[in-house]
């Protein structure tokens, strides 16, 4: 059986966007990202937007209320009722904590987080390249780095949080996209 109820964790770079597209589409769920949610609210010019925005812009984690509202919004859409991939989102304890509460109203509950882990080094020189690209406002070294110690310092925790739920698979994330995508659909099943 391959687990439907994914979180996919990382740094920024470690192609959580690429691989939970993929395998959304494959698995006939929604991809969850709250980074192309906030974007698009930013693009729209809504209330969310306007508070999302400088944050965004600096590399720092748009306060917990504002995307725990976002994604909780999402999360109870009927699309979403039997599954879904979640791609940024949790970033926090406190954010991961909201989501155990969301699901648990929801009646439901993740069924498999997965970390993919790239080093560092190479993640810089990935975002650099997409910046040249994409020409996203966040991919400049400056705030990469900053992206970069904002998950270190909150996002890692939750690789512990969720090992200790018995949740967590680690899968190296270097590679071609194809490498990766195989090694996270085994990491999907029991
Ligand atoms: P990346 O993984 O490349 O950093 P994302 O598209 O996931 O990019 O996120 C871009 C920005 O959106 C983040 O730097 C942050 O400002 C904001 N953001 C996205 N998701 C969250 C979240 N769960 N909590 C706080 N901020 C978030």
């Amino acid at each position: 059986m391959k687990a439907r109820r994914v979180l996919l964790l990382g740094p920024p770079g470690a192609g959580k966007g690429t691989q939970a597209r993929t395998l959304a589409a494959e698995l006939g769920v929604p991809q969850i990202a709250t980074g192309d949610m906030l974007r698009e609210a930013v693009a729209a010019g809504t209330e969310i937007g306007v508070r999302a925005r400088a944050f965004m812009e600096r590399g720092e984690l748009v306060p917990d209320e504002v995307v725990v509202g976002v994604a909780r919004e999402r999360l109870a859409a009927e699309d979403a009722r039997e599954g879904f991939i979640l791609d940024g989102f949790p970033r926090t304890t406190a954010q991961a904590r909201a989501l155990d509460e969301m699901l648990r109203e929801l009646g439901t509950g993740l069924e498999r987080v997965v970390v993919l882990e790239v080093d560092e080094e190479e993640l810089v020189q990935r975002l650099l390249r997409r910046a040249e690209i994409e020409g996203r406002s966040d991919d400049n070294e400056e705030t990469i780095r900053n992206r970069m110690r904002v998950y270190r310092e909150e996002t890692q925790p939750l690789i512990d949080y969720y090992r200790q739920r018995g949740l967590l698979r680690e899968v190296p994330g270097s590679g071609s996209v194809e490498d990766v995508g195989a090694r996270l659909r085994e990491a999907l099943c029991a």
